[in-house]
């Protein structure tokens, strides 16, 4: 009997990037093995890690390119006459309508090479018309918040240094059930004695984790920092060696926010003013405080972006930057958006820290392309492209492993407004609901057919190889770029063999990646980006001397205070929310399918008890915008005058939720008020 082949791997379902080894046997990925020795999960999978070889051998995988006929349906075609059929159109459109009528997107899921390869190609066309829905809608973190603050958009400190803080402080939906790898740290800080004080809507499955638990509604995250900072700005509970010494802004600052108030943020959160007095004094106080802020699924972009900043603003008060155990962790949700962001994915801010009209930028970057030049104007911002296919200023659009039409807040737009392309190609492993509206469909090889380098949320770039060979030969995007940017006649441009080749390149082009190189991002743990030499050992706690600003300073920016989140009234009594728990978290679907989920909620005990609602039962959920009927589990996780909708369920395989309040959709969550009303003859 041959023996298996153990590889090493990266699980891509979350932005951990926990590593195991995939076992091969007869060409065939038919096992895992757990690595011990890696730093993030030191062994451990999730149940999603789990199950990551599910979609490599899926029976529904599409395996050749399939390219639409004149009565809709579609037939197999081969790989170069597909390549033939790309480039004909896109050159085609660019001549007659110019470089601004491409579009290029790419799922959150792509690796370094995937990512740096398709900006390169949107812009090498003359278009900054490119994105990653998930950086763009806010349930990760939008850069675009941080980046000016702080000078770069990213986790400050490694996961495992969580275990040297003395007091964390973590914010957003569901942190223990959704990140058990990362929470291992905060079980290992509070056994050398750190306070853990946990703000959810939702009650945490092991109470014990935290030594206060505040109850906040939903969407309020920013509130709550806001009030922590108002009360250390009010007290001058501040560290103002930290604040004189390297940062800006602090007195503009500490005048805006003299217009807020601790009593209008208890209002908001629902949390009583000393709880929030109390965070916020242990925060400031500890020798060493971290700050965890996963993503709120409630919460509308505009807070999500201003919880962001007061975290970052809390960190910067109290010093809490720079130093083991003192760090700021905003955990990224899908498998590789930092990287995403690190390699311009971003119709306003191209790789490298900086912006699309940034003449510097554009000297150096054209040179090493061998182009004449670059656009300097922004591309049109996610929430414009349905309007502007639908007003067929964009005339043609390539997707890399996206489904805008199921996993974008603006689904429905998408999906109404596709059939307004003149041409859309979809690269994607299974026949997905954008792809159904594609004119050319190309497999993608899964995570174990191609190689590539991905970044996971604490910054660590690891490498994964080419494990099993791909279904009948099929092209990775890459590959597929490549070929149809040579054929275009950019043959400088897109010569390359290998993603190594590509990696070599982005070595030059991306600073903060200059001493990732191949042969040293191969090792088991990878490097820590910014790794700015090939001497470089990488920076996995950034902000020890200086911030990544132009003048090496952190700067305060005063939020806006523009919420709009809806209040419970006496009609509707409730907030219905929404969120990942577990194995149905959105990323476990990472290359599959979703499965068909019947639609789920879960009621506090006290709220069924008043509407006699038996367990489980049947309940119409009704909005504003619209209603729908669900099955009622109760749940004493769930706080009183909550509803919650667990994924996948929350994403509507039919749309149901989607269409009972439009701003309900995944991945950008509201959290609207409702009734619960009993039926189907309870
Ligand atoms: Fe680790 Fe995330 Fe994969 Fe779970 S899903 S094993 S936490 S990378």
């Amino acid at each position: 009997m041959t023996p298996l082949q153990e590889h090493q791997s990266v699980c891509l379902c979350c932005a951990e990037g926990c590593g195991f080894f995939t076992m091969v046997d007869q060409g065939k990925a038919a096992g895992i093995e757990y690595m011990q020795d890696h730093p993030v999960n030191a062994g451990a999978l999730c149940l999603k890690g789990n199950r990551v070889l599910a979609a490599v051998h899926h029976p529904e995988r599409i395996q050749t390119p399939l390219a639409r006929q004149a009565d809709g349906t579609f037939q197999p075609i081969a790989w170069d006459e597909a390549i033939a059929l790309i480039s004909s159109r896109f050159k085609s459109t660019a001549a007659k309508h110019g470089p601004h009528a491409l579009a290029f997107m790419a799922s959150a899921c792509c690796s370094n090479e995937e990512y740096y390869l398709l900006q390169k190609f949107a812009r090498v066309l003359g278009t900054n018309n490119i994105h990653c829905p998930a950086l763009e809608e806010g349930a990760g973190f939008p850069a675009a918040a941080l980046a000016p603050a702080l000078g770069y958009a990213g986790m400050t400190n490694p996961l495992a240094d969580l275990a040297n803080a003395q007091c964390i402080i973590i914010t957003g939906s569901h942190f223990l059930e959704n990140h058990p790898v990362a929470a291992r740290f905060v079980f290992e800080a509070r056994a050398r004695g750190a306070t853990v004080i946990c703000a959810d809507h939702r009650v945490p499955p092991a109470p014990w984790f935290c030594d206060t638990f505040l109850p906040i509604r939903p969407g309020s995250q920013s509130a709550l920092l806001e009030g922590m900072l108002l009360h250390l700005l009010e007290n001058r509970l501040c560290n103002t060696r930290f604040i004189q010494d390297r940062t800006a802004g602090f007195e503009a600052f500490g005048k805006a926010m003299q217009k807020q108030s601790l009593k209008h943020c208890e209002g908001i959160t629902g949390v009583p003013a000393a709880a929030i007095r109390d965070a916020a004094e242990r925060y400031a106080s500890a020798r060493s405080s971290s700050l965890v802020l996963t993503a709120d699924y409630n919460a509308s972009p505009a807070n999500t972006g201003a919880a962001l900043l007061h975290a970052a603003h809390l960190a910067l008060v109290t010093g809490h930057l720079g130093r083991p155990g003192a760090g700021f962790f905003p955990l990224l949700t899908r498998g590789n958006e930092q990287g995403g962001y690190d390699m311009g994915m971003s119709p306003r801010m191209p790789f490298g820290q900086t912006d699309c009209a940034d003449q510097a930028f554009s000297s150096r970057i054209t040179k090493l392309w061998k182009i004449k030049h670059l656009p300097s104007k922004d591309g049109i911002p996610l929430e414009a492209l349905p309007k502007a296919i639908k007003n067929h200023r964009i005339k043609a659009m390539y997707l890399m492993e996206a489904d805008p039409c199921t996993e974008s807040s603006a689904a429905d737009e998408f999906q109404s407004s596709l059939k307004a392309l003149d041409f859309l190609v979809v690269q994607d492993r299974f026949l997905t609901e954008t792809a159904k509206q594609a004119d050319l469909i190309l497999p993608a090889p899964s995570w174990a057919e191609k190689a590539g380098s991905y970044t996971n949320t604490e910054r660590r770039v690891q490498w994964q190889s080419r494990i099993i060979n791909p279904l009948k030969q099929m092209l990775a995007a890459w590959q597929v770029i490549c070929a149809v940017g040579k054929k275009m006649g950019f043959q400088k441009q897109f010569s390359f063999g290998s993603p190594e080749a590509i990696l070599s390149e982005i070595n030059k082009a991306v600073p903060a990646y200059a001493g990732i190189t191949p042969s040293r991002v191969k090792k088991l743990d990878g490097i820590i980006a910014p790794c700015p030499a090939t001497k470089h050992p990488g920076t996995p706690i950034l902000y020890t001397e200086q911030f990544s600003t132009s003048d090496g300073r952190a700067h305060f920016m005063p939020p806006s205070h523009d919420r709009k989140e809806e209040k419970p009234t006496k009609k509707y009594p409730f907030h219905l929310t929404c969120g990942p728990i577990n194995a149905s978290s959105p990323a476990v679907q990472v290359g599959s399918p979703a499965p068909a989920v019947p639609l789920t909620i879960e009621i506090n005990p006290r709220d069924a008890k008043k509407m006699l609602l038996q367990h489980p039962g049947e309940v119409k959920i009704v909005t504003r915008s619209g209603s729908v009927k669900a099955t009622a589990v109760i749940s004493d996780a769930v706080l009183p005058g909550v509803v919650f909708i667990p994924f996948p369920a929350a994403a509507g395989n039919d749309g149901s939720i989607r269409h009972l309040d439009p701003r309900i959709a995944l991945p950008q969550l509201h959290a609207p008020t409702c009734q619960v009303k009993k039926s189907g003859g309870m």
